[in-house]
């Protein structure tokens, strides 16, 4: 049965899986975050280029009606850190050069994974072939939607660790410089094991539905503050936003 959680916008509910807490938390996402995330400033674009911010209002309505917001995750217990990992209570390691620069000193993980769900997938795929101007906002709409899930987490995470007052760390994703993408979807969907209709892991390492994302993010009195995320992004040389703040993440 969903509940509301008091304090905590959206529902949430308790998975069969103890470990597990889904959430379905509302999305926010308007035109100038479409835009945003297609590259563009929306200032601009609203001034010379209007058909654009019409396409971007379009994709924000109907995305809103296709994306099925969700969030899965688990709150660890770390027993140590050594060699480099971190040991779960429960079962479970974390292990890279990043897990052991960001989170040697957490006391507790939040381990998560986050999608828009196969709808607004499906969608995007089908008008990238019949309007692709329409399904390159759509796009840009998943990409902010996952990006909003990632920045609620982290609030939520925030609250919980303020309860302890303890720190909670940036968000870490597999892929990120320091934690392979391979290893790092491996040892997350392997204590995770997210619900299969609505997300999975390809061999790739990518997953199904590509709207999606893996985090973790370390609580502890020991985390440090006030880390860029920008520092351990690949695309970062190249990134029109570094050092002014990703929507996802704390900067
Ligand atoms: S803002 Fe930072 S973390 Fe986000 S994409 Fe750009 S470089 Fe990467």
């Amino acid at each position: 049965m969903l509940r509301h959680q008091p304090g905590a916008p959206g529902r949430y509910r308790q998975s069969g899986k103890k470990h597990l807490t889904l959430f379905y938390p509302p999305l926010t996402v308007d035109a100038d975050a479409v835009l945003l995330s297609q590259g563009a400033d929306p200032l601009v674009i609203r001034a010379r280029r209007p058909h654009l911010v019409s396409l971007a209002e379009q994709a924000a309505r109907e995305g809103a009606l296709l994306a099925e917001p969700y969030v899965e995750w688990a709150v660890k217990n770390v027993r140590r850190f050594q060699h480099q990992s971190l040991e779960l209570e429960g079962g479970g390691v974390l292990s890279g050069e990043l897990i052991a620069s960001q989170l040697a000193g957490a006391r507790q993980v939040i381990l998560g994974v986050a999608t828009l769900g196969f709808r607004i997938e499906e969608t995007i795929r089908e008008l990238m072939i019949s309007d692709p101007p329409l399904g390159l906002a759509l796009d840009g709409y998943g990409t902010a939607g996952v990006d909003e899930l990632v920045a609620w987490a982290c609030r939520r995470a925030d609250d919980i660790a303020s309860q302890s007052h303890w720190n909670a760390s940036i968000p870490i994703s597999p892929g990120l410089i320091g934690w392979e993408l391979g290893a790092g979807q491996a040892q997350l969907f392997g204590i995770l094991k997210p619900d299969e209709t609505r997300v999975r892991l390809m061999s790739s390492g990518q997953m199904t539905p590509r709207k999606s994302t893996t985090f973790v993010i370390g609580l502890g009195e020991a985390i440090e503050t006030g880390v860029s995320p920008c520092a351990f992004c690949s695309v970062s040389e190249s990134c029109r936003y570094k050092g002014s703040g990703h929507q996802n993440i704390k900067t």
